[in-house]
């Protein structure tokens, strides 16, 4: 988002108190004006939580997948390997959890399970029962 369009509407929501519903891969955008952020995978929430906690400590592989995508200034900075990774499918999988196809951690059972978003910290959830389990 241009520096010009996101000062005024920071202006225009200290003047006017409003909230804002900001949709964007723009994650320099979003760590800068979000309290709050809800990150989708084709169409799911699979993570949500306060901003500071989404972007430094991520619990959803997929959110990981996306900090890792980052653009870098340093040249050497290598992306990992699962962020790289192709994906399998295109579109969402029948069963089981949406992003199994892609997942470095996936097990069987991601296949067939549906996720639900489940408290990983207070305030803090996310759609993965490896995680979740791990995180116990
Ligand atoms: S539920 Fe399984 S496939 Fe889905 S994000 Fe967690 S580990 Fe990966």
């Amino acid at each position: 988002m241009r520096v010009g369009v996101l000062q005024l509407l920071l202006e225009l929501q200290k003047r006017l108190n409003l909230t804002y519903l900001l949709i964007s891969h723009d994650l320099p955008t979003v760590r800068r004006v979000a309290d709050a952020v809800a990150v989708m995978y084709l169409g799911r929430i699979v993570e949500i939580g306060p901003v500071e906690t989404i972007l430094t400590d991520p619990k959803h592989p997929y959110t990981e997948y996306l900090l890792a995508s980052e653009l870098t200034v340093n040249p050497e900075d290598q992306l990992p390997e699962f962020a790289v990774r192709e994906a399998k499918y295109v579109g969402r999988p029948k069963a089981g959890c949406v992003f199994a196809t892609r997942c470095p951690i996936a097990e069987a059972a991601c296949e067939t399970e549906t996720q639900t978003l489940q408290e990983v910290a207070p305030g803090h959830e996310a759609a993965c029962m490896v995680r979740a389990r791990n995180n116990a």
